[in-house]
């Protein structure tokens, strides 16, 4: 069933909100009914946050009353629950965090309610954000909106179904290798991955700090650029965050790629990806240069390392960071005889075979004897490959490539955690150098095991900073192609349907 109110994008929501056309309240209501009749099937929520978003809707209904023009007046967002908002559970899809309500809200999401947006709850994802296809969360599955037995990608996955099937205009990942565009691809929609720094992380619960980076899932690219315009920019909360000047990327939006240079990458070429997947691409780079753009070739020698890269960096740094999930502090706690068995026993019961597996690798990792052989190995191997990109960019503006490995595959394909892992082959040594990226639907494939037409994503990744060009140029694609408007006509057939829960 179609709804203009629900199906509207961020940009159509907030100007009809702002010029009264309708409240945000309506707009709230509608969008809340249809997260009822589907969500059940989907699986993109772990909490609907339905009080506070009425709550918030009536203030910025009172606002814009008063002569305010609001960026996201009335505009539904969904959180990815490993980022905090006050007062309401916050799980990172895992057991060890319990019932645990986030004290305070993370800036990212404060800056968007502060411009209008409507919190309708919290999204599934990998735990931690360990993953690649939802399937790490220790809460419930997520389905893909185009095939219910498909995986919706990961980890940001729930945020990425919820946009994809009118849940929520907007919604916010946190990508590390991959999370944004990865789930982005799989569900037809942009995912955007900024500049490492650019959006602040505070509240963010933290995974590898040194790679996360929130940025936004929506269905344009205009949304994904007002989504970053209002959320991007320095913040004394993060010590990471940038200190520089801004640029609207909103204002960089463009009708064609004239002047640029679009660079393939040499290495990739070789990568089978199968014929009708491989022509999907062909066809995005033809585009790409009817746009205006001129392809020339770059190479990445050592981008083949960035997973065996990443996964000791990664591994690393959550070992670390995940050494406050003792049983004292948050959420779950399991009593043993002394203190150190209530720590081992917690965090037994508490985090799920992947989170114990890159805790382990990790720890091994750092372990002095180990150290200089494989995590300071891998950080001279990170700052090769951001070399790499650092050349490519003297001879292109642009990288175009695959988003991911494959069209979204089927749940519980991929029990190797190896395979998972080759899914970000693409994504990985981007997150590496620390560079915005961002994932605009290019194309249906069918799979050789599937029924249904899946989408593919096509990777665009700019040089540091370079964001307002970049949406400047996805946009540009996206006019040009129709591939962004084909949206889930009907999900949830004879699918077990899941109860919801409420903050
Ligand atoms: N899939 C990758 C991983 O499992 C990336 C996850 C992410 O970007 N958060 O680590």
């Amino acid at each position: 069933m179609s709804d203009p109110v629900v199906e509207a994008t961020a940009t159509e929501t907030a100007r009809a909100v702002n010029s009264r056309e309708r409240s945000a309240v309506e707009t709230i209501e509608k969008v809340f009914a249809h997260i009822r009749r589907i969500d059940g099937d989907l699986g993109a929520f772990l909490t609907l946050t339905e009080d506070l978003a009425l709550e918030c809707a009536q203030r910025i209904d009172a606002r814009v009353r008063a002569g305010e023009k609001l960026p996201l007046a009335g505009v539904p967002l969904a959180v990815k629950d490993n980022m905090c908002l006050r007062g309401t559970r916050t799980t990172a899809g895992s057991k060890i965090l319990g019932d645990w309500k986030a004290p305070y809200t993370a800036t990212a999401v404060q800056r968007l309610l502060d411009a209008g947006a409507i919190p309708v709850g919290k999204t599934n994802l990998d735990e931690f954000a360990m993953g690649s296809s939802c399937e790490n969360s220790a809460l419930g599955v997520t389905r893909n909106p185009y095939d219910l037995e498909r995986v919706p990608g990961g980890s940001s996955g729930g945020s990425a179904a919820a946009v994809a099937s009118n849940e929520s205009a907007i919604a916010l990942g946190s990508d590390t290798g991959g999370s944004i565009r990865e789930p982005g691809a799989f569900c037809n929609i942009v995912g955007f991955k900024p500049t490492y720094g650019r959006v602040s992380r505070f509240g963010l619960i933290a995974f590898a700090s040194s790679l996360d980076q929130i940025g936004p899932l929506t269905r344009t690219v205009e949304d994904a650029a007002l989504t970053y315009d209002v959320m991007a920019g320095y913040d004394e909360m993060d010590a990471t965050s940038l200190d520089m000047a801004l640029e609207s990327a909103h204002e960089g939006l463009r009708a064609d790629l004239r002047g640029l240079r679009v660079g393939l990458v040499r290495e990739y070429a070789g990568q089978s990806l199968g014929p009708s997947v491989e022509g999907v691409y062909t066809r995005a780079y033809s585009d790409l240069e009817r746009l205006g753009a001129q392809i020339v070739e770059v190479s990445l020698p050592t981008a083949d390392y960035g997973i065996a890269t990443y996964y000791l960096i990664a591994p690393a740094e959550c070992s670390s960071n995940l050494a406050r999930f003792d049983g004292v502090r948050y959420g779950l706690r399991i009593e043993g005889a002394d203190m150190a068995e209530t720590y081992d026993r917690t965090r037994a019961a508490g985090f799920g075979p992947e989170v114990k597996r890159r805790i382990l690798i990790g720890t091994h990792a750092l372990s002095s004897g180990y150290y200089d052989a494989y995590y300071l190995k891998a950080q001279k191997a990170r700052t090769k490959i951001a070399d790499d990109f650092k050349t490519a960019f003297e001879s292109c503006d642009l990288i175009a490539s695959p988003a991911a490995a494959s069209p979204a595959f089927r749940l519980g394909a991929k029990s190797d955690p190896y395979s998972m892992y080759l899914m970000d082959y693409y994504t990985i040594p981007v997150s590496l150098a620390g560079l915005p990226s961002v994932s605009v639907p290019c194309g249906w494939v069918r799979p050789e095991d599937g029924a249904h037409e899946m989408p593919l994503g096509l990777q665009l990744t700019a040089p540091l900073f370079a964001e307002r060009l970049l949406l400047g140029a996805a946009h540009a694609y996206e006019r040009a192609t129709e591939h962004a408007k084909k949206h889930p006509a009907r999900i949830g057939n004879g699918v077990v349907g899941r109860a919801v829960g409420k903050s």
